[in-house]
Order: C-alpha cells, then sequence, then structure tokens
C-alpha cells in the first residue's frame, strides 16, 4: 500500500491524538500551526509553522500532502476552499462553514430535521430586549462566531435579569439568542462516514461541564435505548447532508420525555469522545484517520463503561494518583504550563472491563 502523507491544520492537543493514531497506521503527518514545539507537532512527523491562512504554507501543505484535515473549527473557510482547489480537504469546507457560525449552525440542522433551541438573530441592543421578551425573558445570549467552552455568552434566567448593556458587553458583534433549554442532562455523540456513505456511531457519552468546559463523559449515558438511537439517526441526517468525510461530535440537551436537542456540532474529533482511546478497539482518533485516509472505518463497540475526565489547570496535580490507579487510561498534551481552565490532558477509567482471567 502506497504511504499516504496527511496535513493536519492545528496543532492543540487534537491533532497530537490524530498524529499517535496515524503513526500506527504508517500515515505521514505535517502539522500547520504557528506555534513552535506544539502538542501535535511533538508527536508528528513534521511542522509547518505558519498562519493558518499563510498562502505559501497552504500551497506547500497541498503540494507534499495527499489529503489535508483539521483539528480544530475555526479554520479559516477561505483556507479550507483555496486547498479544496487542489487536494482534497476531509471533513469538506461546508462543515466549517456551518459550525462557525452558531445561527448557520441551527438553521442547516433544522433543515435536516433535527430540532435546536429556539432562537433569534441578535444585532442590537433593541433586538436582544425584543428576543427576550418573546422568551419571556429567559435565553442563553451567545456570539454567533469563535465562542466555545462557554466563551461569549450570557444566561439569563428570569425577567429579573436586565439586558442592559449586554450587546455591547459581548462585543457588539453578531449575536444568537436561544431559548433557555431545561434539560435533564447533556450528551454527545461522535460519529464517522467514510466516503462511500458508510457510516458508524459511538454510543452517546454523557457528559458534565464546569465553568461552561467539560468535565466528565460517563459510558454508558443514563438515557433509554430509543434517545440513544435519536442521536444516531440525527448525526447520520447530518453528516450525509454534509457529504461529510470523517468524525463528528454532535452534541445534544436530553430531555426529561426523552426527546433531544441538538446544541452544536464540531465537524472534527471530539472531547466527548477521549474515551473511546481506552474503551473501545478503535478510538475516535484512529477513525478519522481512516475515514479521510480511505483505510475503511473500524467498530466502534464499546467494551468497557468507563469516565473520562479532563484534568484543567491544576487537576494536573493529582496526576500521581491517577497514574497509580488500576484500569486508568492516562493522556498528557505536552503543555508545561499549566494555566487556569489550560486543558493539561484527561483519565479514562475503565469501570466494567470484560475479563476473561486465566487464574
Ligand atoms: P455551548 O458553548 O453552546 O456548548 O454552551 C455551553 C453550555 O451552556 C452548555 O453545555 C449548556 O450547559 C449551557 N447551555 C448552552 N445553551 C443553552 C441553552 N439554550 N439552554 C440551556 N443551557 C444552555
Amino acid at each position: 500500500m502506497k504511504a499516504q502523507t496527511i496535513g493536519i491544520i492545528g496543532g492543540g492537543q487534537l491533532g497530537r491524538m490524530l498524529a499517535m493514531a496515524a503513526a500506527r497506521l504508517n500515515l505521514t503527518i505535517i502539522i500547520l500551526e504557528p506555534q513552535a514545539d506544539c502538542p501535535a507537532a511533538q508527536v508528528a512527523n513534521e511542522q509547518i509553522t505558519a498562519a493558518y491562512d499563510d498562502p505559501e504554507a497552504l500551497a506547500e501543505l497541498a503540494r507534499r500532502c495527499d489529503i489535508v484535515t483539521y483539528e480544530f473549527e475555526n479554520v479559516p473557510v477561505s483556507a479550507a476552499q483555496a486547498l479544496e482547489r487542489s487536494v482534497p480537504v476531509y471533513p469538506p469546507s461546508k462543515a466549517l462553514e456551518v459550525a462557525q457560525d452558531r445561527l448557520t449552525e441551527k438553521r442547516f440542522l433544522n433543515s435536516c430535521g433535527i430540532e435546536t433551541a429556539h432562537f433569534h438573530a441578535v444585532d442590537s441592543q433593541q433586538e436582544l430586549e425584543a428576543a427576550l421578551a418573546d422568551f419571556g425573558g429567559k435565553g442563553v445570549l451567545k456570539t454567533c462566531r469563535m465562542g466555545y467552552d462557554g466563551k461569549g455568552q450570557r444566561v439569563f434566567r428570569s425577567t429579573d435579569d436586565s439586558p442592559a448593556g449586554a450587546y455591547e458587553a459581548l462585543g457588539s458583534v453578531p449575536l444568537i439568542l436561544e431559548s433557555f433549554v431545561p434539560f435533564e442532562r447533556e450528551i454527545s455523540i461522535i460519529a464517522a462516514r467514510a466516503k462511500d456513505g458508510t457510516i458508524r456511531c459511538y454510543d452517546p457519552a454523557e457528559n458534565v461541564h464546569r465553568n461552561g468546559i467539560l468535565h466528565t463523559s460517563t459510558l454508558p449515558a443514563n438515557i433509554p435505548a430509543e434517545t440513544a438511537a435519536t442521536a444516531r439517526a440525527a448525526a447520520e441526517k447530518l453528516l450525509a447532508a454534509l457529504d461529510y468525510v470523517g468524525v463528528i461530535g454532535m452534541e445534544f440537551f436530553a430531555m426529561a420525555d426523552g426527546t433531544l436537542i441538538a446544541n452544536e456540532i464540531a465537524p472534527r474529533v471530539h472531547n466527548s469522545g477521549h474515551w473511546t482511546e481506552a474503551a473501545c478497539v478503535i478510538s475516535q482518533f484512529e477513525q478519522h484517520m481512516r475515514a479521510v485516509a480511505g483505510l475503511g472505518l473500524g467498530d466502534p463497540d464499546r467494551h468497557s463503561d468507563c469516565v473520562m475526565t479532563n484534568l484543567i489547570g491544576d487537576d494536573i496535580l493529582a496526576l500521581p494518583q491517577w497514574l497509580a490507579t488500576k484500569d486508568v487510561l492516562v493522556h498528557l498534551y505536552g503543555k508545561t504550563e499549566a494555566r487556569r481552565g489550560r486543558k493539561m490532558g484527561h483519565v479514562t477509567e475503565l469501570k466494567s472491563r470484560k475479563t476473561s482471567s486465566q487464574g
């Protein structure tokens, strides 16, 4: 089989884990990332140290790679489109366009028959007040673009929460007001689609966030089988509509009546899928590389129940205890400085492993 070279735009921990999975499949990895010695480049074959939209760097990536993929959803769409003219880019740039703007994302999900929170576009303080009035004073105000881990958001819990100055406080940029979803729990599904249209889904994870950042993902999620099937069906519709290739993460709010409301999508491997490297034979990272390199999708079956916990900032101080615990897979991201809110690594604890001990 001809050795393939895959370019990855972005050099964070997701790129690092993709590069590690790629190495096992004899794939050569080139990372495009402006920060030198980034987490991904530490384990990849090579790094092109340049901005994500640097035309020369993009031309070099296209020339040297058989396929280009990415590890974060804010890759400039123009860069992905420029690459697409000379090299296959998976997932397609359309997925970036949809995921980069919360309004476009919600409209696209709705057009696929996937339910989301109700929403209003907000482009002024006046529009915010009108939108809030429509939702009875409650809602979640978010920047349309560049928000992640709860950043660029404001929650209105009742009419007592005054919206005065809120439009300006979020930067006077295009905003979306979402109706407040009284969810019972949050879940996500990691799914993959190959070029031939084959789709494989991992089991949905149940997620707990702290300060807007994912804290734990637990498998199995405490949801009925029909709810899991609804998540799978939504992922299948979305992937087909985008003519997608690669792994996607979809987050949902699970309601008390078992229905689901889609929150957001990430056209890449996802933090709530890190458990797959410990509890499945084929991780989301290998699955993504298989999909983009055309190697055939692996079986996403889960052999164990598990809990994945993010190590954020000072959580890293508990590393000795984690390292000493049985059935825990520790994964660190090669970041030297433990800043507040910074993802340093994660651990996955296997909870009920299938065993066949020989005594
Ligand atoms: P997001 O950045 O959209 O993932 O939002 C971060 C977190 O805020 C979510 O994981 C939820 O816990 C909460 N949240 C976001 N949107 C809503 C909503 N419309 N209703 C209730 N809670 C929300």
